[in-house]
């Protein structure tokens, strides 16, 4: 177990799932337009790109033979096998945001949530949802970057991935854009008040003030 994940650290750690179809990307994407402070993993996947993905911004993507080899020698702090390809997150990057007071944003599934928790009890788990199955169906179409067979396999997980949304903290129905964005910004700023990280953050004043950090 990383033992930086128990010392107090001023950055935060944030997991947002949603079944694919779900807006996750557009909202995170919203929210680092407009918060330039936190900063995205860029996870490593065997799955191909899309038209218009880049290798290194969307994903890493990588072989088969690649991402065992990463995942062999610890390289990925949370992996899972997710509509049949398979996704990891590089440990290292979240260990220099965390241990250098950054806000990191992790867009990854229920799996890899629950792993992340592991080695940091106080990340923030925001699951989202669409306001109806119909709309999830519409925008997996719509998207056209899957073709008919990925589509249906899709939504028969989509409701594998919502069936976890009581394992996170916090639910967004993301019926309107604004308002969702508006509501995960909320989340992101109330959980920057937390003790833990105003006191880790804020070390010099809490000493000042005579407040006791103790760890938590
Ligand atoms: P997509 O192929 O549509 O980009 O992503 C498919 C699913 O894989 C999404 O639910 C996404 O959140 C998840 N995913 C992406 N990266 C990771 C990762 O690093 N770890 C895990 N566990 N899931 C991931």
């Amino acid at each position: 177990m990383d033992t930086l994940a128990h010392a107090p650290h001023a950055g935060n750690l944030f997991i947002i799932a949603a079944p694919s179809g779900g807006g996750k990307s557009s909202l995170v994407a919203g929210l680092l337009r407009n918060d330039p402070s936190i900063h995205l993993s860029v996870s490593c996947t065997t799955r191909a790109p899309r038209p218009g993905e880049q290798d290194g911004r969307e994903y890493h993507f990588v072989t088969p033979e690649a991402f065992e080899a990463m995942r062999e020698s610890g390289e990925l702090l949370e992996w899972a096998k997710v509509h049949g390809n398979h996704y990891g997150t590089p440990r290292r990057w979240i260990q220099s945001a965390m241990s250098e007071g950054r806000d990191a944003i992790l867009e990854i599934d229920w799996q890899g949530a629950r792993q992340v928790r592991q080695h940091f009890p106080s990340a923030v788990g925001v699951f989202i949802v669409p306001p109806s199955i119909e709309v999830l169906e519409e925008r997996l179409h719509r998207r056209g970057q899957d073709d008919p067979q990925v589509i249906a396999r899709r939504l028969v997980a989509a409701g594998g991935e919502l069936a976890h949304a009581p394992e996170f903290e916090y639910v967004i129905i993301n019926q309107e854009f604004s308002v969702a964005l508006q509501e995960l910004e909320t989340i992101i700023r109330a959980s920057r008040l937390r003790y833990a990280s105003q006191s880790a953050r804020h070390a010099e004043l809490f000493a000042q003030l005579g407040i006791l950090n103790d760890g938590h």
